[in-house]
């Protein structure tokens, strides 16, 4: 059992810029989506936070889900190894997808979660991400609507958790030693 860090993590980006570029997110993908059928799901858990927020920025009909996966490998790298944990709820045929995660770092994971979600015949699969470290990819994926582009750090807050503390930290930042 990991006892909690000692240390707040040193601020990288603010609660009040984590909210300002959801807002200019929400808006953009209520122009892109408008008067289509759209489900958003949310990779649970850490975009579960970011999910909560964007969603209520977009001024939209949609309708909600989630999946868990388990990504193998160390804290900070992920083996490639990613495997499905949950099931989705609703149906997506005929659906625009809108999948949303905290950070989009080697790529396995969204792969891993285009490849279920084809299967499940949506009309396409778009993907949406606070955080991109672009530098740190290895799988062939890119997302459709980017918050922030941070450099190879590994970050923690808003979601993103260091040993499963720190999600409910409201900004994003670092650990501090
Ligand atoms: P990927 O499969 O793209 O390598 O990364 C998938 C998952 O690894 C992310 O959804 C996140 O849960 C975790 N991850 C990647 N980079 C970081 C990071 O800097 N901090 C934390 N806390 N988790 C990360
Ligand atoms: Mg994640």
């Amino acid at each position: 059992m990991e006892t909690p860090p000692a240390l707040l993590p040193k601020e990288l980006i603010s609660a009040t810029a984590i909210a300002a570029r959801i807002r200019e997110l929400g808006a953009e993908i209520s122009r892109d989506y408008a008067g289509k059928p759209l489900t958003v799901i949310a990779i649970a858990n850490g975009a579960i936070i970011f999910t909560a927020d964007l969603i209520r920025a977009i001024d939209l009909p949609l309708q909600l889900d989630s999946i868990m996966l388990a990504s193998y490998g160390t804290q900070t790298a992920s083996s490639g190894e990613v495997v499905s944990r949950s099931k989705l709820k609703l149906e997506l045929s005929g659906r625009h997808v809108l999948v949303v995660d905290e950070i989009l770092d080697s790529g396995h994971t969204l792969m891993k979660v285009f490849e279920l979600l084809k299967q499940e015949k949506p009309i396409d699969v778009k993907f949406c991400v606070l955080l991109n470290k672009q530098e740190r990819r290895r799988a062939d994926i890119r997302a459709d609507y980017v918050g922030f582009e941070i450099p190879d750090h590994f970050v923690v807050g808003y979601g993103l958790d260091y040993h499963e503390y720190c999600r409910n930290v409201p900004y994003v930042g670092v650990m501090q030693e």
